[in-house]
């Protein structure tokens, strides 16, 4: 193949390459200003299926609440307006499409520009110091104090580094900061709110960080989606037949997530449910947790949601014998997924919508490419379920979260409101 084309034979080539395209935007400072990806062809049902490939956030788990809180934080610390009162903080129906389930530099990008007139540069500067002197002193996650290290130096505060208790003056250069440099900071700002809590969550802080961020102790920050446990269990063939047993609290679950009481055939459907335990059990399923969150971000989460679902365990209609099977699949995270992908696999600038995190994901999931149709995807954003695509996937079935209500799911096969219960209740998983 030839290595440099011009426009025509470059669009014969891409014409090559299948019908469906789609148009990711990079960051500011990436060039080009965007690429046309080709997509796998859209499939709405399987004949067999082999392996899962899933996101985390909003699909597996929930912590877009603490996500959002540290990027509305973030603004906060940038421009001293802590209350309320002073800034109402992000608006739901405008903002939350733009700041759930993209890359956290997007996110950061989009906050900046749209709040860049109340960014105030002496908090600006304030708010940078501190959190890189927090990250040096208590972070956990090499990458991201290198990255800080490289900020400092590029700011010219690099003495911080051997000199955790230095003090700065202000300088005047942060009245004139590029946007690229407001998003560096910003970013470092977000990601240091963000690890100070789930390194609280990690030492047991859990209720009393629920109590001072939303005034609730009960509320749980790292929570497992609904059907999440049934649905791992049922996939890694752990329920067998007695996964006829749990319609009702499969059709429980889907009322959480729909809101709506689950109607249909209940006999056929444990019937169906029956069947895909057997299935399953002599045929487990492989399956890849995908994430554009670091490594350290996820191992906390992915931790913390395990340890959840052992509890749930006991309230499933099963025998005594495949609960306790279940609770110790369920009892280390790692040993239960074939892989974890996570951004820390790859760079900020290949995430979703980029497939690289899912191609990486296939690959060490061992599925051939000629068995991509033999895949499904499972994804609640709009660069989720493109990545899905992206990555050759034509299954891609989307489980909206209420903050990614608003998202384009167009690259979706099907757009489940009702999440995972849905999908094996009304679905039967799009197996033919
Ligand atoms: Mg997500």
């Amino acid at each position: 193949m030839k290595k440099f084309v011009n426009k025509e034979e470059a669009l014969v080539l891409t014409e090559k390459l299948g019908n469906d395209f789609t148009i990711i935007k990079n960051p500011d400072y990436v060039f080009p200003e965007y690429e046309v990806v080709p997509i796998a062809e859209k499939l709405t049902n399987v004949k067999n299926v082999t392996a899962l490939v899933m996101d985390m956030d909003g699909t597996t788990t929930t912590t877009e609440e603490l996500c959002l809180h540290s990027l509305e934080y973030m603004i906060r610390r940038m421009s001293r307006l802590y209350s309320k009162e002073e800034w109402i903080g992000l608006d739901h129906e405008k903002d939350f499409p733009n700041v759930i389930g993209n890359s956290t530099t997007k996110h950061v990008e989009y906050l900046i520009t749209t709040y860049n007139n109340l960014l105030n540069p002496k908090d600006v500067f304030n708010s940078f110091i501190d959190s890189a002197r927090w990250t040096l002193k208590f972070g956990k996650d090499h990458k991201r104090s290198e990255e800080v290290k490289l900020n400092l130096k590029q700011f010219g505060f690099g003495e911080l580094i051997n000199n955790l208790e230095k003090e700065f003056e202000y300088n005047n250069q942060f009245e004139e900061l590029s946007k690229t440099d407001q998003v560096r900071i910003g970013i470092d700002i977000y990601y240091q709110r963000y690890h100070f809590i789930l390194q609280r969550i990690m030492n047991g802080e859990s209720s009393k960080v629920s109590e001072e961020l939303f005034n609730d102790p009960h509320k749980h920050l790292i929570h497992p989606m609904q059907g999440i446990g049934v649905f791992l269990a049922l996939s890694k063939g752990l329920l067998g037949d007695e996964a006829e047993n749990l319609f009702d609290n499969l059709a429980a679950d889907y009322k959480i997530k729909s809101g709506k009481e689950f109607h249909g055939n209940i006999s056929s459907i444990k019937t169906r449910l029956k069947e895909l335990g057997r299935r399953f059990e002599s045929n487990p399923l492989k399956i890849a947790v995908v994430t554009s969150s670091i490594y350290y971000e996820a191992d906390i989460v992915l931790s913390e949601v395990f340890k959840v679902l052992v509890e749930e365990v006991n309230q499933l209609s099963i025998s005594a014998e495949k609960k306790e099977k279940i609770k110790s699949a369920f009892s280390n995270y790692t040993d239960f997924y074939d892989t974890v992908v996570t951004a820390s696999d790859s760079s900020e600038i290949r995430l979703k919508p980029h497939r690289d995190l899912y191609s990486i994901a296939l690959h060490q999931l061992n599925v051939p490419k000629n068995k991509f149709n033999e895949v499904i995807g499972f994804e609640d954003s709009e660069s989720g379920t493109i990545a899905i695509r992206a990555a050759g996937v034509g299954l891609c079935c989307a489980v909206p979260f209420a903050q990614t209500s608003g998202h384009n799911l167009e690259a979706a096969s099907h757009i489940c409101n009702g999440g995972i219960p849905e999908v094996l209740l009304t679905h039967n998983l799009f197996i033919k």
